[in-house]
Parts: C-alpha cells; sequence; structure tokens
C-alpha cells in the first residue's frame, strides 16, 4: 500500500538543516531484495519493513526515515552481483580504466569497502598490478582463485574503525553508500581511519536519486536504501565530513553518480556542483508523489488486463527493481517467473511475492506472451537472447 504524506520531520542527518520533509512512504516492503531464498513460503513470509522518504530542502539528502537499521545482516546467501550482464561488465570496466589511469593506480594499495563477492576490486587489482583488500560480510574468498588471488584479500566484516591499521592509497565503494543510514559519521570514521592523508583519494558511487525522481523510477526505491543521493547532496556530505571534491561524474546512462575526493587540509569554500540544481531538484519531489501514483495506476490497469487475458507474463532481472515491482502492485497474479542470467539465482523465489527464478532457456518451454523489462539499460541484451531463444513476446519496459 502506498501512503502519501507531507510532514516535518526532524533534522536531516547531513547538513542539521531543520527543513526536513517526508513526502513519500511505500509500507511493508521486503527488508532484503538480494536474499535468494530456497523455499516459497519463506519468500512469501520474508522480514518486511516501511519506507517513508524525507527531503532536506537545504542539501537534497534523502532518508527513509522509518528504516530499522537492526532489520539488516547481509550473508553469503546475499547476491546482488550483476557482473553477468555483459553490458554491466563493459560498464564497471571502463571506470576501473578511468580510475587507474587518472589516479596512477599502478602497484598501489587499494581498498574497497563493500567488496560483494570480489568483482570490481578484481579489475583494479589485474588491470593496474594494485594489491587490494576488500571488506564485505557476504564476500566469498573462494570465488577468486584467478591471477591475483595473491594481491587480494576479502575480509569477511564491515569496514570499521579497528581496521584503521589497513592502508590504501585508493579507497573505493560502489553501491554501499546508499545502505549507510548515517553517511556523515561514516565518511567522518574514513577520514579519521586514514589519519587524514591528503593524497588518499577516495571514490564513491551510489544510485542517482535525481533520475529516479525524474524518471519516477519508484522501483529504485528499495528497503536496504536508507539514503539517497544526487551530485549536489553528494558532494555536499563529503564536504561536511571533511573531504574535498576531485571530480564529480555520473555513468550507466545516468543511473549512478559518483565523487572522487580527498581529505581536506583546508575545506575549499566553493562547490564543483551548481548549488542552483536544488530549486530544480525540491520542485521534482513535489510532483514525485501524484506522479507515481498516477503511474502504478497505469500498471495495476495494465497488469490486470494482462491476466483477464490469461497471458503468461514474466519479468525479466531479478533484482531491486523487480522486488518492488512485484510488491508494490498487487495485480501481479499473471507474473508466474522471472528471468534472472545469474545462475545462481535459477530456482529460488522473490522475496515478498514468490515467483520463481529461472534461467532465460526456460522460456523456449514457457513462451510467455509478454516480458517485461525491468532495466532499459539491458534491452538490448534482452532482445538478442529472446531472439536466439525463438522468441517474440511482447516487450514491455518497466519505465
Ligand atoms: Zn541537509
Amino acid at each position: 500500500m502506498i501512503l502519501q504524506s507531507v510532514e516535518l520531520v526532524k533534522k536531516c542527518p547531513v547538513c542539521s538543516s531543520s527543513s526536513f520533509s517526508s513526502f513519500y512512504t511505500i509500507s511493508h516492503m521486503p527488508t532484503h531484495v538480494g536474499i535468494l531464498w530456497k523455499d516459497k513460503n519463506e519468500a512469501l513470509s520474508c522480514p518486511r519493513g516501511d519506507i517513508e522518504l524525507a527531503c532536506c530542502s537545504d542539501c537534497g539528502f534523502i532518508s527513509n526515515i522509518a528504516f530499522d537499521p537492526s532489520m539488516m545482516e547481509y550473508t553469503r546467501e546475499y547476491d546482488n552481483s550483476l557482473y553477468f550482464s555483459k553490458c554491466y561488465r563493459d560498464y564497471t570496466k571502463s571506470i576501473a580504466e578511468r580510475l587507474i589511469k587518472g589516479h596512477q593506480l599502478y602497484k598501489k594499495r587499494i581498498i574497497e569497502i563493500g567488496s560483494g563477492k570480489g568483482d570490481f576490486l578484481y579489475l583494479l587489482c589485474e588491470m593496474g598490478n594494485n594489491y587490494g583488500v576488500g571488506f564485505d560480510p557476504s564476500g566469498d574468498e573462494n570465488l577468486y582463485q584467478q591471477k591475483s588471488a595473491d594481491r587480494m584479500t576479502l575480509v569477511k566484516d564491515y569496514f570499521s574503525k579497528k581496521y584503521s591499521h589497513y592502508y590504501g592509497d585508493f579507497i573505493c565503494s560502489r553501491n554501499v553508500f546508499e545502505h549507510v543510514p548515517d553517511p556523515l559519521g561514516f565518511l567522518k570514521m574514513l577520514r579519521a581511519a586514514v589519519h587524514g592523508k591528503h593524497n588518499t583519494v577516495f571514490y564513491f558511487e551510489v544510485p542517482n536519486i535525481s533520475l529516479i525522481l525524474k524518471d519516477l523510477s519508484v522501483w529504485d526505491i528499495i528497503y536496504e536504501h536508507c539514503s539517497y543521493f544526487g551530485l549536489t547532496s553528494l558532494e555536499k556530505v563529503f564536504h561536511a565530513s571533511g573531504f574535498n571534491t576531485i571530480k564529480l561524474s555520473h555513468g550507466f546512462e545516468g543511473q549512478f553518480i559518483s565523487i572522487e575526493a580527498s581529505p581536506a587540509k583546508n575545506i575549499e569554500k566553493s562547490f564543483i556542483q551548481n548549488q542552483d540544481t536544488i530549486k530544480e531538484f525540491i520542485s521534482l519531489i513535489k510532483e514525485f508523489s501524484y506522479n507515481c501514483t498516477m503511474k502504478l495506476r497505469w500498471w495495476d490497469d495494465t497488469l490486470r488486463q494482462i491476466e483477464q487475458n490469461n497471458e503468461k507474463t514474466v519479468v525479466w532481472g531479478a533484482g531491486g527493481k523487480s522486488v518492488s515491482f512485484l510488491n508494490i502492485l498487487r495485480s501481479n497474479n499473471s507474473i508466474q517467473y522471472v528471468v534472472d542470467i545469474n545462475p545462481r539465482k535459477q530456482g529460488c523465489y522473490v522475496p515478498g511475492t514468490g515467483q520463481r527464478i529461472i534461467l532465460p532457456e526456460e522460456l523456449t518451454a514457457y513462451r510467455p506472451e509478454n516480458v517485461i523489462i525491468m532495466n532499459p539499460v539491458y534491452q538490448q541484451e534482452i532482445r538478442q537472447q529472446l531472439d536466439f531463444l525463438h522468441l517474440n513476446p511482447r516487450v514491455l519496459l518497466a519505465l
């Protein structure tokens, strides 16, 4: 159920402004989108929590103020690896190349915070002959038996100040910072952990909330993401934690934004990002709730029509977007399966709604009339696979 409310709540956790108001609520959502449930009933009775987004009109930071950190626990069963997609691999490789070249990362020491299964750290170590340490409670050192294994260590734990004896010339973190409920405190801890060394370069990459708001990508709002950033708020939180910005960028068709920054000797007074963008951002916030309601109504009508026509429909992509899509929309009875190219997800069930996850090859027997693509970035890749399987369903983009 979607609730809407606009009310003043507590202070912004980044800039302490009292202009911090809640603007959008989604209740009773699965707390983990990446856990692979092997049992359908367990998937259906997965833990749930509420999402109530609040936005700071001074710095643009958005937070789920209903977030309960005690609900979070990542284990090896957690798998959000996107590395089975060539499209995503190419994107990641281009980032690794850019960072290695831009910061001369050759034979350097690299720390990755939230290294997942170690894919990105492996790229940095391989491509630049670097030495890497990755921190992630869901890490699996056995997955990395390649050439650079002797130069790469995975620590199965969250990074905290107890690991400040690990030295990094370059500290990166991708798709992790949005999981941190106190981003200011987290960055201050990191700054202290590197003992304020001014030549340490940080690279942080997060989903782009500006694009989510502009495109009404309500499926990108998931419980695990308790903090949302645009370029302005990302720069502001680094600045407020004692860093100076080196570079701001966006990639993957604008879906991700990143910052390169270093601990500052003297905090610069000016920002790279134009602060006027906050006004545009706030106007998107004001329209978001109404526009999302309209969008969800369209999808509910469409799915109801599909059900009435007895058409078989699958969702393509078993990531956070599809978990949100299936849990927010109640008219999902016509959807029996979710397709994913990650073989580790095959046979598992979607949290909250219980669709079975299948590999693309299984579609040749099922022959769906409709395929809903969750992320349009993968559209070409998915259409090629459908052609390869001699399938010609109607393709719907979950826009
Ligand atoms: Zn703020």
